[in-house]
């Protein structure tokens, strides 16, 4: 177990550790910089979460798919988020059933990880408290840190604001993915699954906080909400990027831009250096959740 006490990590410099960062770090630090300095904490590899997004996506892609072209009447329940699974196996037990059983990008990339670095602890590093019990739960994530307590981290390492020494690396190990840079952002997941040919506009509805998606989740009957097909729903206003675990006074929208420029960067100056992340990479992998 990796020693995790007042919010400052102490990785155990006989082992070797890799970092699964969450793509909404971009609002919050300097790309490339922060990979210069969590490989300056220690970690041997840090990787992006989005190849693990792009799995989650292809997962739904094919399950949806699977389930309307048998006319199952469902309207399916986006899984992602921790806080939302849990809020309806605690109040709304009858709609588990509902949720696509599909590990988050996080499960994805855990077991990606996992497959191709097995002797490295991983640690992820994100906006959100709640994917401490999702890490608990699956037993493939060794600690969970916000970027307030990496924050703290790198206060107490002295980790200066500005770091280039080129002994270390200036990018992310394989393997990421370009377009799912934007799914810690309202309507992420929809707006990256390619599903056009699935699903309309109609058929989706996107929605955040609690206090809305009660009244959705009170007026299922039998199943399905009004005529939607898939409920793109999160906790958090506005998604991932205005989490718990954030900091900092910028305004959600301020964020997005940040999330949809970093991918554009990603779109034009990051394509085939090799670190893309293909279907076939994982084509043993199980990314199947039961909840
Ligand atoms: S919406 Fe909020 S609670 Fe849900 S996964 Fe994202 S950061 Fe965590």
């Amino acid at each position: 177990m990796i020693d995790f006490s007042m919010g400052v990590l102490k990785l155990d410099k006989n082992r070797k550790y890799l970092a699964m960062l969450a793509p909404s770090f971009v609002t919050m630090y300097e790309y490339p910089s922060i990979v210069y300095k969590l490989r300056m904490l220690g970690f041997d590899k840090v990787t992006e979460v989005t190849f693990g997004a792009k799995m989650t996506n292809l997962f739904y892609y094919s399950f949806l798919k699977d389930k309307l072209e048998k006319g199952e009447k469902k309207t399916w329940i986006a899984s992602p988020c921790p806080t939302l699974v849990t809020f309806i196996r605690t109040k709304y037990p009858h709609l588990v059933e509902n949720l696509v059983p599909v590990h988050s990008p996080v499960g994805c990339m855990a077991l990606i990880c996992k497959k191709f670095y097995p002797n490295h602890k991983i640690v992820f590093i994100g906006p959100c408290l709640t994917k401490k019990l999702e890490a608990q739960e699956l037993g493939t994530i060794d600690a969970v840190l916000t970027f307030k307590e990496l924050n703290d981290w790198m206060v107490e390492e002295n980790i200066p604001e500005e770091v280039t020494d080129s002994k270390y690396h200036i990018s992310f190990d394989k393997f990421y993915n370009d377009y799912t840079k934007i799914y810690p952002t309202s309507g992420g997941l929809s707006d990256t699954l390619n599903g056009s040919k699935i699903l309309s506009d109609k058929d989706i509805l996107i929605m955040e906080g609690i206090p809305n998606l009660v009244k959705v989740f009170d007026q299922f009957k039998d199943g399905v909400y009004k005529n939607y097909k898939f409920l793109d729903i999160l906790n958090c206003m506005g998604g991932c990027i205005n989490g718990p675990g954030m900091f900092g006074t910028s305004s959600i929208e301020e964020r997005r831009k940040r999330i949809f420029k970093y991918r554009d960067y990603a779109w034009r100056y990051e394509k085939d250096l090799g670190r893309t992340g293909y279907r076939v990479h994982v084509e043993d992998l199980d990314f199947h959740r039961d909840f």
